[in-house]
């Protein structure tokens, strides 16, 4: 049996009528850009997640650039962001001129209040929490460090979409909540798309009006905006797979329990979540200490593995700028070298699980990885 780390013709197929139909309303209607598919996406996706206002953009990018540039974050500031995460999202504060300040994650892969709070100086503007993997970080101490220290708080959405804390939904816990559609994510567009999260009205109408070259009113150009809007054909898509997220996310957590009901092996610690968490595994990621040796062994068994991420942010060479080394950020190190993603895509069989199970209950190595 041959199984692909991502199926994303499974997600599709679905629900292909009506995709299908969506489509060719959206390309019969003769209105591509900022109308009624983006508008109702908009209003939608905010009572989905209980935010006041939801601005659909171009990427999950996007929606990081425009939430720190908005926030007035730049030159001479400081951000605090995890170490682990995804580097679009240490690249949402870099451009802005503002400076990345790494901290460490925890076993669950994510930021905890002690270790922002480690890295916070007089410099210090911002907090970035990503919700990796679709694993909901806890937000109740960095929500109240940040209220103490007077810092914004951001949260990289990008994996999270209907992921929650205490029932409140991702992105809606600080200033801004960052999303990308990106297709593999658990709410996926059919190309590129963003959008942010805010409860502020003015703040709403800031992006509103920065996505569209700064335009308050037809050709009058209040501010030096962008292009940077969510067309009509991804916002009329992305309704549709919205009325099926809750649905989707629920077939990812039945999928997430097969693996800890089934996986047994020493070599292989599995992902624990968290106290007071819904979790949507956008990724099912498991660690191992001979990962590269368990990556081959799948491979070998026709089984395909992704690694997010093998080089972390603080080593790219896009960063080298920033001056750390290998040993800075030992935590995010480890993980980096630990870790591995295994097929959990919407739509993977029983089968298709069973054999993953198989295979990785079936590997055992004694020696090193590296
Ligand atoms: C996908 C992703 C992004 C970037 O989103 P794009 O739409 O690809 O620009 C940012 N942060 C995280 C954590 C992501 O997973």
């Amino acid at each position: 049996m041959q199984i692909l780390s991502n199926r994303l013709d499974r997600a599709y197929n679905k629900h292909k009528e009506e995709y299908e139909q969506k489509a060719l309303e959206v390309l019969r209607s003769g209105v591509y850009i900022m109308g009624p598919e983006l508008f109702s996406f908009e209003k939608e996706f905010a009572a989905y997640t209980g935010a006041e206002f939801c601005v659909g953009l171009a990427s999950g990018l996007d929606s990081l650039r425009l939430a720190f540039r908005l926030l007035h974050i730049g030159a001479g500031d400081e951000v605090i962001v995890q170490g682990n995460t995804f580097i679009a999202a240490v690249m949402g504060i870099s451009d802005n001129g503002a400076t990345p300040v790494f901290a460490e994650p925890d076993a669950h892969f994510a930021l905890t209040a002690e270790a922002i709070e480690k890295r916070i100086t007089s410099k210090t503007k911002a907090v970035l929490v990503t919700h990796l993997y679709g694993m909901m970080t806890p937000m109740d101490d960095i929500v109240a460090l940040c209220k103490a220290r007077g810092l914004r708080l951001v949260e990289d959405c990008a994996q999270a979409h209907g992921a929650s804390y205490k029932g409140k939904k991702a992105g809606t816990f600080g200033d801004i909540g960052c999303f990308s559609f990106y297709p593999t994510k658990n709410l996926g567009a059919f190309g590129d798309g963003g959008a942010v999260l805010v409860h502020d009205e003015t703040l709403a109408e800031r992006f509103r009006v920065f996505r569209n070259y700064g335009c308050v009113d037809k050709y009058h150009n209040a501010v030096v905006g962008a292009n940077s809007r969510l067309d009509e054909l991804q916002a009329g898509l992305l309704r549709v797979r919205l009325r099926y997220l809750d649905a989707d996310n629920l077939e990812k957590n039945t999928a997430a329990a097969y693996y800890v009901k089934h996986i047994m092996n020493p070599q292989i610690v599995l992902p624990q979540p968290q106290n007071g968490t819904f979790n949507i595994w956008h990724q099912y990621v498991i660690r191992c200490e001979q990962r590269d040796a368990l990556a081959a062994y799948l491979k070998a068994n026709w089984i395909g593995t992704l690694i997010h991420y093998p080089i972390p942010p603080h080593l790219s060479k896009a960063y080298s700028y920033l001056g750390f080394g290998p040993g800075d950020l030992p935590e995010t190190e480890r993980l980096a070298d630990t870790v591995l993603s295994i097929p959990c895509y919407f739509g993977i069989t029983r089968e298709e699980q069973r054999y993953v199970t198989e295979v990785l209950n079936s590997f055992s190595c004694r020696g090193k990885t590296k």
